[in-house]
């Protein structure tokens, strides 16, 4: 039995998506700019799931634009208002790539984190320029599952820099935090199906009215201008339901996932020494989040509730994965390392992580599939993986671990 650990990155998708997206398929969907009757089905269609999204996310119909996904919304929101506004972007130093390329191509500026992995509110207040025309601060990271002040960094903002966008990737937020009333403060909102229960590929950005915002994509002028391409009828009709069903059972998930994810958690704490857990309060200082033991304390109020993110002193975390698959334990590093070019994740470079302490973290990602048995299979797993990868004990072993994780490649998430 495979324990699936890696829901951050894609996450399997919902029974009933897969059942509204087959009878579509198989019925035949018409495309949504045609006149004919298949055309006007393919609309309607359109038109309840963006109903739908716009529940999910609070925001109105008009307000949502069909994407590919989290990136293109990710690429439009910076790209866009940079083309429709002119002025320079600025965006936290955690973001997930389809935002941080952006930035810091077009020149825009990336403001630092604090140990704990918010945003350094003092140092957003002085990147705040007349001339900053969109803000990108993520909801929930990727990588830790850190939530951010949005609320703070919107009263910063509008206090500002009254003329910017603030933009929300709440790509990871979705399926653990209300969107739809914490992204309220947002102008853009991005999200990505396939990290909630639907497919892979499909995607939303709330774009408020007002937020003009200029397409990316242009051509058939679909989307009401904003984002040229026949729509993807029966994958956003899939997205939809995900979106539905994720609101309705989103209540009782985080308290279950959060149950699992702190067992599994307190159990990694206890049973294996020199582990870092990222998510700490604010007062500590860089030198004693790294410090093994002291970052024994996590305070996981501001994490989302699926994520358990931790760093192992002392080995390397595409060893320790490659252990863990062979006991069907599927979970990720959650650092852009690909063997050959090793970098630490980005994410804990910003948060102040030793290098080498950073080279060693492991993320474990919950989801709506997950169980009991799953949080059991890395308890029994894990010490003694990671005390084998600790240990000279290893041997000759460890020289089959590498050459097949240099095999294996990239393993980011
Ligand atoms: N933003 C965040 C925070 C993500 O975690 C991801 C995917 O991992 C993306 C954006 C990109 O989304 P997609 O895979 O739908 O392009």
């Amino acid at each position: 039995m495979v324990h699936y650990l890696d829901h951050a990155a894609t996450t399997p998708v919902r029974r009933a998506v897969v059942e509204v997206m087959t009878r579509l398929m198989c019925d035949g969907v018409g495309n949504p700019s045609g006149a004919h009757r298949l055309a006007r089905d393919a609309n309607r269609i359109l038109d309840e799931a963006r109903d739908q999204m716009a529940s999910a996310l609070g925001a109105a119909p008009g307000e949502i634009v069909f994407t590919a996904g989290g990136t293109e919304s990710d690429n439009l929101a910076v790209f866009g208002t940079l083309e429709a506004r002119g002025g320079r972007a600025v965006c936290t130093a955690v973001e997930h790539h389809a935002i941080l390329e952006p930035v810091e191509s077009s020149g825009g500026q990336v403001v630092p984190v604090l140990p704990t992995g918010q945003i350094d509110l003092d140092a957003l207040a002085e990147a705040l320029t007349p001339d900053v025309s969109i803000v990108s601060v993520m909801l929930a990271n990727n990588e830790t599952g850190i939530v951010q002040p949005l609320a703070q960094v919107a009263e910063l903002v509008r206090s500002q820099a009254p003329n910017a966008l603030l933009h929300t990737d709440a790509v990871q937020a979705f399926s653990w935090l209300d969107v739809a009333s914490i992204g309220r403060v947002a102008d853009l909102v991005s999200v990505s199906a396939h990290k909630f229960g639907g497919p892979q590929g499909v995607g939303a950005l709330v774009m408020r009215a007002g937020a003009n915002v200029a397409p990316r994509l242009r051509g058939g002028g679909q989307e009401r201008g904003r984002r040229s391409g026949t729509q993807n009828v029966a994958g956003i009709a899939g997205m939809a339901v995900a979106a539905t069903e994720t609101v309705r059972d989103r209540p009782a998930e985080i308290l279950r996932i959060s149950a699992l994810r702190d067992r599994l958690a307190d159990g990694i704490r206890e049973s294996i020494p020199g582990v870092v857990e990222s998510g700490v309060p604010s007062e500590w200082s860089t030198d004693e989040v790294a410090r093994p033991g002291r970052g024994n304390q996590p305070d996981r109020r501001n994490k989302t509730a699926n994520v358990c993110h931790v760093c192992f002193e002392g080995l390397e975390s595409e060893a320790l994965l490659f252990l863990l698959e062979r006991n069907d334990v599927l979970a990720s590093a959650a650092a852009s390392c690909s063997s050959g070019a090793q970098e630490p994740s980005h994410v804990l470079a910003a948060m102040g992580y030793d290098r080498q302490l950073a080279f060693g973290s492991l993320r474990l990602s919950l989801g709506h599939t997950s169980t009991a048995a799953d949080v059991d299979a890395v308890l029994n797993v894990l010490p003694e993986a990671v005390e084998r990868l600790r240990t000279a004990e290893l041997g000759a072993g460890m020289s089959d671990i590498s050459a097949a994780v240099a095999v294996r490649g990239s393993v980011g998430g």
